[in-house]
C-alpha cells in the first residue's frame, strides 16, 4: 500500500522517469512506497491537433494553458488519486518551498500537481481548482515538471523505509534547522589534504560532537539566517570553543 500518491497533470509525461527509474525515490517506487499516476491534458483537446493553450486575452507573447482543459484533466486525475487529494500548482508566484512546507504537506497522503508550460495557466483555473500554488525558487523554468519532481523527491525521502537509518533525512540539512556537516571517504589524504584526525579515532561522542560544531559553524558562516548565534545553547557554544571554531 504506497504511503503518498501523487497524479501530475504534465504535458510531458515521459519526464517522471527521473524520479521513478533511478535512485532512492526510483526504488521506493519500485517497492511500492509511493504511487504516481500521470495525466496527459493533451487528452482532453478536443481538436485533432491536441490543442491545450490558445494566445492570451489582451494580446501578448505566448500562450496559455485552457481551464476547460485543465479542469476535465483534474477530473480524471482525481479518479485516480482520489477525490481529496490536495490540488498544488507549481508555479513562480507561488509559496516558496522549504523543509517547514515538505514537512507541513506530509499531513496529506493524496496530490494532484498541475506542471504549467508555455506562459502558463488561465488564472481562473487556478482560482477555481488549486489549492495551493508551490515555487522552488525566485527564477523561472520552462515548465512546472522539474519543480514537481523536486517537490515528490523531497517528500518521499521522509516515508519510512525509503532512506537507510544509516541516511537518515533527519540529518541532511534544514532538518534541525541547521546544515549538514562536511563529509569525508577514501582516500585519508586527497593532494595533500588530511581527513580530520577525529574522524580517525573511533571515538563516537567525540565525532558527534565535532560534526555538531561544524554544521554549527557553517550555519552561522553561510546561512546566519537560519540560525542566530544568540539561539546556540550553552552546550553548543561550548562545542565551538572547544574545536576552536567559536570565531566571529
Ligand atoms: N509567466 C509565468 C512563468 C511561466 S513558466 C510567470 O512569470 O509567472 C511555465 C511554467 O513553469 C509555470 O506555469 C510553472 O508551472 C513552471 N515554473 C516556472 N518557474 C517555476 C518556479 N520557480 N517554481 C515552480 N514552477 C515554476
Amino acid at each position: 500500500m504506497p504511503q503518498l500518491r501523487f497524479a501530475v497533470l504534465t504535458l510531458f509525461p515521459e519526464m517522471f522517469d527521473a524520479i521513478t527509474h533511478w535512485g532512492v525515490t526510483g526504488r521506493a517506487f519500485q517497492a511500492g512506497l509511493w504511487d504516481l499516476h500521470l495525466q496527459d491534458p493533451r487528452d482532453e483537446a478536443a481538436d485533432r491537433h491536441g490543442s491545450v493553450d490558445d494566445r492570451p486575452y489582451g494580446g501578448g507573447p505566448g500562450m496559455v494553458m485552457q481551464a476547460p482543459i485543465l479542469a476535465s484533466s483534474l477530473a480524471k486525475a482525481r479518479q485516480a488519486v482520489g477525490e481529496q487529494a490536495k490540488v498544488v500548482a507549481m508555479s513562480p508566484q507561488g509559496l516558496k518551498l522549504d523543509a517547514a512546507l515538505v514537512t507541513s504537506l506530509a499531513r496529506h497522503s493524496e496530490f494532484v500537481l498541475v506542471a504549467g508550460r508555455y506562459e502558463g495557466i488561465d488564472e481562473r483555473f487556478i482560482n477555481h481548482y488549486v489549492d495551493l500554488e508551490i515555487s522552488v525558487g525566485d527564477f523561472v523554468v520552462s515548465g512546472g515538471e522539474m519543480p514537481a519532481m523536486m517537490l515528490m523527491d523531497a517528500m518521499i525521502r521522509w516515508l519510512p523505509g525509503v532512506l537507510g537509518h544509516e541516511a537518515s533525512a533527519s540529518e541532511d540539512s534544514f532538518s534541525d534547522g541547521m546544515l549538514d556537516c562536511p563529509h569525508y571517504t577514501r582516500p585519508e589524504v586527497f593532494e595533500g589534504s588530511a581527513v580530520p584526525p577525529v574522524l580517525l579515532s573511533g571515538d563516537h561522542a567525540k565525532i558527534a560532537g565535532w560534526r555538531r560544531a561544524q554544521a554549527i559553524r557553517r550555519t552561522l558562516d553561510r546561512r546566519p539566517d537560519l540560525l542566530g548565534m544568540d539561539q546556540l545553547s550553552d552546550d553548543d557554544q561550548l562545542l565551538l570553543e572547544k574545536w576552536d571554531l567559536s570565531r566571529q
